[in-house]
């Protein structure tokens, strides 16, 4: 999303000064190479080209308890993306700047939101007006969220965490996980380059998860360094 976008703009303009094929994964696709294409090590050895560009983004982050894999239970990218539904009572586990979005948009298509959020407040990755912006929503539509609460089960018809050393459980029909990212594995492409000794660059969430302005930071330093 963020940082190819940058890449691009800048490489629009270097390329055509530039001599060799170059291959970007990622977002910058749209522009400069093919949509609808999983980049994949076969596709760099076949193609050779003289420098790569990894920005392959980050993938959600399993939560290790039990009952996380139950067919009720999805995660925000897939819920985000429309790869997944979820129907009635909805508790989202994980009450940062994603949880926040899940619930945002879920509540939008009528369904009743609970979050559960470890830390004392929801959104603390939030800036202070969106996260001023989200509460009053929230009280608006009826989103409970609840805190000091780290989940430790999920069953059919319930999440159960603990607060303050209490075992306590909110009931679901389903459940929506935004505990995190961590980055796609990048091994085998990698791996595809070495092979061939060609020059690589890891950058975005695809280091490690973070922000839009880290990955257009990476995305600007490596058009400039291209
Ligand atoms: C719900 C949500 C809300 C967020 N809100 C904010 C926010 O408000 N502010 C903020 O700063 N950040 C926010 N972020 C984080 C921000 O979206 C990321 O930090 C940023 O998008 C990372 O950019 P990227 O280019 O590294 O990866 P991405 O934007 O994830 O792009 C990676 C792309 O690579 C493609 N891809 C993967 N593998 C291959 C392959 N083998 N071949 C070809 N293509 C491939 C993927 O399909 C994807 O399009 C949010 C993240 C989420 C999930």
């Amino acid at each position: 999303m963020g940082s190819m976008r940058f890449v691009r703009e800048g490489l629009k303009y270097m390329l055509p000064n530039k001599k060799g094929v170059f291959v970007f994964i990622g977002s910058v696709g749209g522009l400069l190479g093919h949509l609808n294409t999983e980049a994949t090590p076969e596709y760099i050895r076949n193609l050779s080209p003289d420098e790569v560009v990894i920005a392959t983004g980050a993938g959600p982050l399993l939560l290790p308890i039990p009952g996380a894999d139950l067919p009720h239970v999805s995660n925000a990218h897939d819920v985000l993306g429309g790869k997944a539904e979820p129907a009635g009572k909805v508790v989202i586990v994980g009450g940062g700047i994603v949880g926040v979005e899940v619930a945002e948009f879920l509540t939008d298509k009528g369904l009743a939101c609970t979050i559960l959020e470890m830390k004392d407040s929801i959104a603390s990755d939030l800036g202070f007006y969106r996260r001023i912006l989200s509460a009053e929503y929230f009280q608006k539509v009826g989103v409970k969220c609840i805190v000091n609460a780290a989940c430790k089960e999920i069953r059919k018809d319930a999440v159960v965490y603990l607060q303050e050393g209490q075992e306590q459980t909110v009931s679901c029909d389903t459940v929506v996980i935004a505990a995190g990212a961590r980055p796609l594995p990048t091994e085998e492409l990698c791996s595809a380059c070495d092979e061939r000794k060609i020059p690589y660059h890891i950058i975005g969430d695809a280091v490690q998860a973070r922000r839009a302005l880290n990955a257009v930071a990476e995305g600007v330093e490596t058009a400039i360094k291209i």
